[in-house]
Formats: C-alpha cells, structure tokens, sequence
C-alpha cells in the first residue's frame, strides 16, 4: 500500500487571512478610524448599518458586537423569557442554544431535513401543533445554504410564531429574488473573521424590515438605553456595540461580498465535479442559495477520512461534531429524538473553501480525497 508523504509547508490551509480580506489593503480605513478619534457607534457604524440594510433589503440594520449576541438581543426584543422554549436545529454549533440560555428559555430541538440539514419543515409543522407553541423559532442557514424560508415563513405566520433566521454563515445568499436577512422578522449575523462578510475581530448585525423591533434592538444593544443617554426604559438591556474599526473594514469588503462568494461557489463546483462517483455526499444545490460558506462532504469514513487530509497537509474541520442536545451541558435532559442531526453529525466534514485558494491548492484536495477513496485510506 502506497502512503501519504509527510505534510510540507505548502500545506492548504483551511482559512487564510489574506482570502479573509478579499485582496484590499485596508489599512487606509483602519487608518482614518485612528485619526477620527471615535471608536464605538460613530460615523462608520452608522454607514456600515445603512449599506448593509441596503444590500440585504430590509429597511434597517443594527449593528452589535458578535452573532451569538444578535441571536439573544433578537429573542429578547421579541419577548422571548423564562418559561418559554424556542424551536431550533441542533446541528448548528450551540450558537441558537447559547442565545435561548441567555434569555432564559428553553431549546425545542426540531429534526432537520436529510438533504439540505436545514430544519425540516415536516418537523417545524409538527413543533407548531398545538396550544402550547414555542415563543419563537430560529432558522438556520447551515454551511452557507439558506434553509426552505419559503415553507418555514409560511409554517411561522400560520401558527403566529416570530421567526428568526440565523444567517451567520450566509451574506449575500438569494432564495426567490430575495437575500437571507430579509426573510424572518428579523435576522442576525456574525462577522467573525472566517465568516463570508468577516471583520478583523468580532462583529455581528441584526436586520429587519420591523421599525418598532430595530428601536428596540437598539435600546437592547445599550444597555436598554432608548430616548436618553442613562435612562433604562427598556429591560434586558446589555453592552454589545459594534466598533469603529470593525465597521470601517466591513464598509470597505461589502461592495466585494458578492464576488468572494462567487468564487467560493466556484470552488465547491469544482469539488463536486472532482468528487463525483466517489463513495461520499457532496453538497446538492449549489445555485445562488448557497453561498459556501463552508463544503462540507458526508462519509462513513469521516474520521478516517480527516486523518489522512491531515497528514497530506490538507486542513479540515468538523461542523459540528456534537449535537447540540449531546452537548455535556445538556445530556441530563436530552430527551430528543433527532436521528437525522445525529447521523449528520458523525459523517460531516469540511474542506478548504474559500476566496484565495490558488487552482494549485484546489488540485491538491481534490487529490488527497481521491487518493483516499482509491486506496482504502489505510495509512
Ligand atoms: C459563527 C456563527 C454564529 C455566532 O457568531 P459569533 O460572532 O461567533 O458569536 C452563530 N450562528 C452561526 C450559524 C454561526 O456560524
């Protein structure tokens, strides 16, 4: 049996810092934040807000320090509390579960849908039988692909139960004509450097088309905050405002979002044509619904699989490997029955997928998989 050389230095790596800012020098608007002299909610979190409600299409965009803090101020301005449960997918990385901890609501974990691993609306529908509904759902777009709003939109209006989209890992993804962000009563985002739209440290926004929900999402963001500086009208109230600097670099990279999504796209249709016939499970729809934000194949062999991309000096990562029900914190109350997420869960793997991969690097995986599959991968 042939096996791998040792990793070289030209290794691929997962996530590059050069891929993460599209190519721009940005030291120019780092610079002008320098000399402007104000560093919190200024000028340039104010014009990053307005371009980024604009690119979405929802009338207004409110910016917050990270995307698990967009998750918690969008449930607390919808009145989510103790009490109440809030339906949610359990295979995206605890960031939902850690938002309904934070208002101090229950999960209602719902079973995703075979194909897309988004929630399945089947599973939504039955979540919203009854009297006794969950305070709000949170719909996320898993790996860059938007979940079926179409269907999960409807399910919610029906059963009258706010929406949330988590579209943390889809900037700039289009479902019938209309961007995710734009599709729930109010959306969140996390500009996480690694994120299509990243920051150069955290940063996160909410979007809604709702002006009574932005004024409080505004208030919440600050304290609670609303009409004057120290006067608390609204409850629930905490610090998480988007900065100066953060702002200024994501004004500078918006106008270049669709682009770098274009070519991250263009990778993964290169690996689904390279992975074609092979023994795994390649993402299916890769139109401009999905944005991949992440290409993540399905094996059996999954840990296999990461070991010998590992020792060819491929990066690869895991998203996610524990359920969120699974979780050590929750396993005294798993009382979920969510064999789709599971499964997912143990055969999920991601490769290197973004802006800056060079063809060179691209052939690189492609070879290190195939190579795989073709020897038995028993290195
Ligand atoms: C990254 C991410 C978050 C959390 O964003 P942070 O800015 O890291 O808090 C939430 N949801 C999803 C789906 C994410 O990928």
């Amino acid at each position: 049996m042939h096996c791998p050389p040792p990793a070289t230095p030209d290794a691929v790596p997962f996530f590059t810092a050069q891929g993460a800012a599209f190519g721009l020098d940005l030291s120019a608007c780092i610079q002008r934040v320098l000399e402007q002299g104000q560093f919190v909610l200024g000028p340039q979190v104010r014009a990053f807000e307005t371009a980024f409600a604009d690119y979405v299409g929802a009338a207004h965009a409110i910016g917050v320090a990270n995307g698990t803090d967009a998750l918690t101020l969008a449930l607390r301005a919808l009145g989510v509390g103790p009490g109440q449960r809030v339906a949610a997918a359990a295979n995206a990385g605890y960031y939902a579960s850690t938002a309904i901890a934070q208002t101090g609501a229950a999960p209602q974990y719902v079973e995703v849908d075979e194909d897309s691993l988004t929630l399945a609306p089947a599973a939504l529908a039955q979540a919203l039988r009854g009297a006794d509904k969950p305070a709000a759902v949170i719909a996320t777009h898993l790996y860059g692909r938007m979940a079926d709003m179409p269907a999960l939109a409807a399910l919610c209006a029906q059963a009258r139960v706010p929406l949330v989209e988590d579209a943390a890992q889809a900037h700039g993804a289009i479902l019938g004509g209309r961007k995710a962000g734009a599709w729930a009563n109010v959306a969140c985002f996390s500009f996480y450097p690694t994120k299509n739209l990243g920051a150069v440290g955290d940063g996160g926004a909410l979007t809604t088309s709702d002006g009574a929900l932005a004024q409080r999402l505004r208030a919440l963001r600050q304290y609670g905050w609303q009409q004057r500086k120290y006067e608390v009208a609204l409850s629930g109230g905490m610090n998480s405002r988007l900065d100066e600097l953060q702002a200024a670099v994501l004004l500078a990279k918006l106008p270049h979002l669709d682009a770098a999504n274009a070519a991250r796209r263009a990778v993964a249709v290169h690996y689904n044509a390279a992975f074609a016939g092979l023994p795994v499970r390649c993402p299916s729809r890769l139109d401009e619904s999905h944005v991949a934000h992440l290409y993540v194949l399905r094996t059996p062999r999954r840990d296999a699989l990461r070991a010998h991309l590992l020792a060819q000096g491929v990066g690869c990562e895991v998203h996610y490997p524990i359920a969120d029900h699974r979780q050590p914190v929750r396993r005294a109350e798993s009382a979920f029955a969510l064999p789709v997420t599971e499964a997912a869960c143990a055969e999920v793997i991601s490769l290197p997928c973004h802006p800056a991969l060079s063809p060179a690097q691209i052939g690189r995986v492609t070879e290190a998989v195939r190579a795989f599959f073709s020897q038995g991968g028993a290195c």
